[in-house]
């Protein structure tokens, strides 16, 4: 079936409005989506930050979790930023064990790899394909990349605080991933890449 709508933002927790808000900036409507009639009327969708713990339960409560899964199976875009970067993902290290995973991306995902919300931290971000200077990426309890499949391409990196760099936005077909919050800093590109992919 095709789904010729407008982008979705899961706005069951986090910082879905912020989302909207950047798509707004853009020029495009987002539809916010709670429930599965919602989802079915989009044409992609943005899963924001926030606790993905919490999502994931209400992803189920909603009854919006097989339809999201069969979605994201028959290909629709997908852009995660931080939870919802967690929530794309096939496997989720220091996740809770009942947390779902949407298995959109390849990718190991560890919770909190950056540390607790003290260790939040600003950097400034080279990102292949995002033009027109570093990407300003605020990390809230940001999640990092452990590991991708072939298929996966490293957009960018940070270091970890074990010294160790790893990837931090990643592309695998039209699923998009950032362990930050570009929603968060005025930051319009890769929603604007997100967008150009999902075309
Ligand atoms: N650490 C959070 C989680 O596990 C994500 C934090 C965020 O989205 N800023 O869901």
């Amino acid at each position: 079936m095709a789904h010729p709508g407008n982008p979705g933002v899961l706005a069951l927790q986090g910082d879905w409005r912020e989302h909207l808000a950047t798509l707004a900036d853009l020029g495009v409507d987002g539809v916010a989506v709670r429930t599965p009639e919602e989802l079915e009327k989009v044409g992609s969708l943005i899963l924001p930050g926030g606790e993905s713990t919490t999502i994931s339960l209400l992803l189920e409560t909603s009854g919006l979790l097989p339809g999201l899964r069969d979605r994201l199976a028959a290909g629709m875009p997908a852009f995660g930023t931080c939870a919802g970067m967690i929530l794309l993902a096939t496997e989720v290290t220091d996740g809770r064990p009942d947390q779902h995973h949407l298995d959109a991306m390849d990718v190991v995902v560890r919770r909190n790899a950056f540390g607790r919300q003290v260790d939040s931290f600003e950097a400034d971000l080279d990102v292949s394909g995002v033009e027109g200077g570093p990407v300003h990426a605020v990390f809230i309890r940001a999640p990092v990349v452990e590991s991708a499949g072939d298929g996966v391409e490293v957009l960018a990196k940070a270091t970890t605080p074990d010294g160790v760099t790893r990837p931090v936005v990643c592309r695998q077909g039209r699923v998009l991933v950032a362990s930050f919050h570009p929603e968060l800093s005025g930051e319009h590109r890769l929603h604007q890449l997100f967008l150009d992919q999902a075309a």
